[in-house]
């Protein structure tokens, strides 16, 4: 049963962020994920403020340096379908259609992606777990197929999104309005880890909203690509994913930067292996090194070391199919 909350249309940006400094405030921007959570009650909220009426907040746009400007409240569907972003920046496009299913994506916003909450079925479920206040993670002795495989500590969540990884392959930029003012995080340090902070999901503070996400400029011939493997056919959240983004000159390797999807409680970058293939052609060697060099260090649960194979035959594929 949902708990009776306030509920706030917000009329601009500053009257959100004023009403979002009260305690147990949530932004409500597309629903799809804070509604659930709230009638589950994962969490509750004493006022919900929505910020689906700021006009300023929606759409894409060329930003001043050339990039592009992606409003928070753009719809994941809007991201999957935009001809600039399908040219330019295809790795993001395809995670985006990765999204859930076409209705998701037609309410889900950009903004609400990157911020949604995890899918651990304890913390969706009635466990009062570590991430909810409690002192336990039940993943660790329980059912743990679906958790990470890097990065986990007290808490062994995966990152759920599918557009966050894509976007940091992109050094994409996040701009942040609050309180205190505005500031801008490169994507990358967007998230958080449980080994910083086990209670929450991102860095962003009391107050603060996600009011765009701002791509740099496209380099001339940078390739993005985003695949998903996922459990079942239909709509799912990623058991492995891996977002590139490369620059090659022939076969030889300019640029790289690789995120996982699925594999830790962030998108996971392979900083490793980046370095391993940049300045050097992209031979089947170098690619099942690479690929071997991505799990290395993987630390699998009881159920999850399925995912180790996984990620490394993933991998192997994508730059496989990069040097085509
Ligand atoms: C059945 C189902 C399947 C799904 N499958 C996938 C999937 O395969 N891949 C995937 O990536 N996602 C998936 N999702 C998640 C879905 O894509 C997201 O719920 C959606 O993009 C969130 O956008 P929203 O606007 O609805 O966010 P909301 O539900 O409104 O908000 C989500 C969270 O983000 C916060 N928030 C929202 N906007 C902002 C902002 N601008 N600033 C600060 N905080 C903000 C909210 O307070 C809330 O905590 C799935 C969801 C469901 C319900
Ligand atoms: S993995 Fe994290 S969210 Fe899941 S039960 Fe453990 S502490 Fe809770």
């Amino acid at each position: 049963m949902l708990k009776p909350f306030a509920y706030v249309r917000a009329g601009s940006l500053d009257e959100a962020v004023k009403h979002l400094t009260l305690e147990e405030s949530v932004v409500h921007a597309g629903g799809t994920d804070l509604l659930g959570c709230l009638r589950d009650r994962i969490f509750e909220a004493g006022t919900v403020v929505s910020i689906s009426g700021l006009k300023n907040l929606h759409g894409i746009s060329r930003s001043p340096s050339g990039g592009l400007r992606l409003g928070a409240l753009t719809t994941v569907t809007e991201i999957a379908r935009d001809p600039f972003i399908h040219e330019h920046y295809k790795g993001l496009a395809r995670a985006a259609l990765e999204v859930a299913s076409p209705q998701l994506r037609n309410q889900g916003t950009i903004g609400g992606n990157i911020c949604q909450k995890p899918r651990c079925w304890y913390y969706r479920g009635d466990f009062h777990c570590l991430r909810k206040g409690g002192n336990l993670c039940y993943a660790v002795g329980g059912e743990n197929a679906f958790h990470c495989i890097f990065g986990g500590e007290n808490c062994y969540i995966v990152h759920p999104s599918d557009t966050a990884p894509a976007l940091a392959a992109l050094e994409a930029v996040v701009h942040i309005q609050g309180p205190k003012g505005k500031r801008a995080v490169p994507i990358e340090a967007f998230h958080v880890l449980p080994s910083e902070d086990f209670t929450r999901e991102t860095v962003l503070e009391t107050g603060e909203i996600v009011t765009e996400i701002e791509l740099p400029p496209p380099i001339p011939g940078l390739r993005s690509t985003y695949r998903k493997v996922r459990a079942r056919r239909s709509w799912d959240f990623a058991l492995a994913g891996v977002a590139l983004a490369m620059v090659m000159e022939g076969k030889r390797v300019t640029k790289a930067r690789i995120f996982l999807s699925g594999a830790a409680p962030i998108p996971w970058r392979l900083k490793e292996v980046e370095a391993l293939i940049t300045g050097k052609s992209l031979d089947s060697g170098l690619i099942r090194q690479a690929a071997e060099a991505a799990v290395r260090n993987a630390q699998p649960m009881e159920q999850n070391a399925y995912k180790i194979p996984l990620f490394r035959a993933v991998i192997e594929e994508e730059l496989q199919t990069a040097t085509r």
